[in-house]
């Protein structure tokens, strides 16, 4: 029993030393992205026209929509990236981007805001 015990230790770390590790050194080091990882939410503003469909059915109430003022924000650290938004949006403006990189230090930081009048876009968007 012991001796197998060993015997399996060792085949493990033997085969550890052989692969290369399993992290990467990020940020230096980018990650790749699959073409379906599910990563940011992304809206394009001009063709949104605030129905406020997203919002209702976002399960994680992570989008506020402002009819009034155009504006829209998505708070990405709540967000869990299920799709829900991006399927009922009318007019696709929401869409689903392959990356995710939210490297904050607040909550609020990893908001993005849109507003439509003056075509601002994502103020808060990280790098
Ligand atoms: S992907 Fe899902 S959780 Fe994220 S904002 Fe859209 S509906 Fe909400
Ligand atoms: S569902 Fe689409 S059009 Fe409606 S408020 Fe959300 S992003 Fe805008």
């Amino acid at each position: 029993m012991r001796r197998s015990l060993i015997f399996s230790f060792a085949k493990t770390i033997s085969r550890s030393f052989l692969k290369k590790p399993a992290t990467l050194m990020y940020p230096q080091v980018e990650r790749k992205y699959y073409s379906i990882t599910r990563g940011r939410i992304f809206n394009d503003i001009d063709r949104c026209i605030f129905c406020g469909l997203c919002q209702k059915k976002c399960p994680t109430h992570a989008i506020t929509v402002m009819k009034e003022t155009k504006e829209y924000e998505l708070r990405s650290l709540q967000c869990i990236t299920c799709g829900a938004c991006v399927d009922v949006c009318p007019p696709k403006c929401l869409s689903m981007e392959i990356n995710y990189s939210v490297s904050v230090f607040g909550r609020d930081e990893g908001a993005y805001y849109y507003k439509q009048s003056d075509k601002t876009e994502d103020v808060k968007k990280p790098d």
